[in-house]
């Protein structure tokens, strides 16, 4: 069952089903759904997984949740990941160094670790739909890499339409070409004037609000959300933080129940809040450790207790899917850690005064999972070469991970390192670091480039991208979003 970040307003059902919360997920007074209870695995569990494929360990896990959707949906949907790379494994894990390896989570269709969760999660939320043969309009703002693996899972699919709002400028080029140059009847596609923060924020007081809910209803659509607020998505970043373990078990790395550090580049915490419940479920995480970029009000959260957006600007950076500053699924953290009552005052307290802090008190239980640090472009840039001449390739969101590598670790145990995207979607960022310039290179030479010199493949997914036509180039003002998509729907 789930219950709600900020408490019950007495007009919804306190306790619901995971098909409910996948629906409908705007809970009472704004607030997450959250599991009730985590399942617990142990170390007879964890063993056992040495055995099985990812698949298995995935609906094993998925099966402990107890959910309301049945085995062989499930079974479809986790199906998806034999379309990834390695048919076996829809993840690598990389040993770069005696006691650091990169989980890569990138390996799907659109080249980021979104397709983790919205591969399997885009199959699970149109079958529903179909079930109750029910029209929904699925909403998604993205920083860049959401929005491609939104577009991607649901494109054709009955019952579904989707509006994706992502921040114009606010991307990389290959991104944005994922983006409007994608086929699919059912799909829009809109830039707007403003950052994530914007795009994010309009989507949840959409979500919220009961006069656009009844305006899709007069049209028989219901509303819900592909965003990490989606609880549908955070149960499948639980689980490859679990297999990353049985890996290290697997190719003898770690013994059973001997800990290690799994460190995540962060950016809306979703992907951070799969490793924490994977930890509160029992997995052997010393701590997770949080890498910014200079975005970096999660470093202040972390290690000063403070979440403060006064005075605070949004900054474009190398690692665009981590520009963010309300990060959403922070939430559910401090539902977890303090309760919902407290949780409610301080996200309500975030709304009107653009800021919260935590007691002495509670700041030490949040250290207790957690610590971070950020970095800036320069740090990105350094590292990405010194990778390359150590002949290993990773984007400049995984590279983030490598200053909490360097600065974060008190124990000598293995870590784990998140890796979100596939270089080839922030070419010109690689290719700058490469020749230590900063110059604005374009994507297609940059890509061409650096697949020459280092001997490395694109994926005609990402070489296409340049030849196709683009099929939206509506760039619109936040204030015109819910007129626009009205328009679309009809
Ligand atoms: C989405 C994304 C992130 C941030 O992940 P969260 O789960 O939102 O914290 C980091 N890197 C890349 C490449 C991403 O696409």
């Amino acid at each position: 069952m789930f219950i709600e970040t900020r408490g019950n307003d007495g007009n919804r059902d306190k306790n619901v089903e995971f098909s409910h919360a996948i629906m409908n997920p705007s809970a009472s007074f704004g607030g997450l759904y959250v599991p009730k209870n985590l399942p617990k695995i142990d170390l007879k569990f964890l063993q056992l997984a040495t055995k099985k494929s990812y698949k298995e360990t995935a609906l094993d896990i998925l099966e402990l949740f107890d959910i309301d959707i049945e085995k062989s949906v499930l079974k479809k949907a986790l199906s998806l990941y034999d379309d990834f790379d390695n048919k076996e494994n829809p993840v690598a894990l990389t040993q770069i160094k005696n006691d650091l390896f990169v989980n890569e989570l990138y390996h799907g269709p659109t080249r980021a670790f979104k397709d983790m969760a919205l591969q399997p999660f885009g199959h699970i939320l149109s079958n529903e739909a179909k079930k109750l043969n029910q029209d929904y309009l699925i909403l998604v703002a993205t920083s860049g890499d959401t929005g491609p693996a939104t577009l991607d899972t649901f494109s054709n699919k009955k019952n579904i339409k989707v509006v994706c709002l992502y921040p114009h400028g606010g991307t990389s080029d290959v991104q944005r070409l994922q983006m409007v140059t994608k086929n699919g009847k059912n799909l829009k596609v809109i830039g707007i004037e403003g950052n994530f923060d914007d795009a994010q924020s309009t989507l949840k007081s959409l979500l919220a609000s009961e006069t656009f809910k009844q305006k899709l209803e007069s049209h028989n659509i219901k509303l819900s959300a592909a965003n990490s607020v989606n609880f549908g998505r955070i149960i499948f970043q639980i689980i490859y933080h679990i297999f990353a373990y049985v890996s290290l078990l697997k190719q003898n790395h770690l013994s059973l129940g001997d800990k290690f550090y799994q460190i995540v580049p962060s950016g809306n915490f979703g992907n951070a809040l799969g490793a924490y419940y994977a930890k509160k479920m029992g997995l052997p995480i010393e701590k997770i450790l949080i890498a910014s970029n200079i975005n970096n009000i999660l470093t202040d959260l972390i290690t000063k207790g403070e979440y403060n957006l006064k005075n605070r600007k949004l900054f474009a950076t190398s690692s665009p899917a981590m520009d963010i500053l309300i990060s959403s699924n922070v939430e559910r953290v401090l539902y977890d850690k303090y309760g919902a009552k407290r949780c409610k005052e301080m996200m309500e307290q975030l709304k009107k005064e653009q800021y919260y802090k935590l007691s002495s008190e509670e700041l030490l239980e949040l250290q207790k999972d957690f610590s971070a640090i950020h970095c800036c472009d320069n740090f990105v840039k350094k590292t990405i070469k010194k990778f390359i001449d150590e002949n290993y390739i990773m984007d400049p969101h995984t590279a983030t991970c490598i200053k909490a590598y360097n600065k974060l670790r008190e124990k000598n145990i293995p870590s784990v390192l998140c890796s979100t995207a596939e270089w080839t979607k922030f070419a010109p960022t690689m290719l700058s670091s490469i020749n230590n310039d900063t110059k604005k290179h374009h994507d297609k030479k940059a890509l061409k480039d650096i697949s020459n010199s280092l001997h490395v493949k694109i994926p005609d997914s990402i070489n296409s991208l340049f030849e196709k036509d683009i099929l939206y180039s509506k760039v619109i003002d936040k204030k015109n979003i819910e007129k626009e998509i009205l328009e679309f729907i009809k």
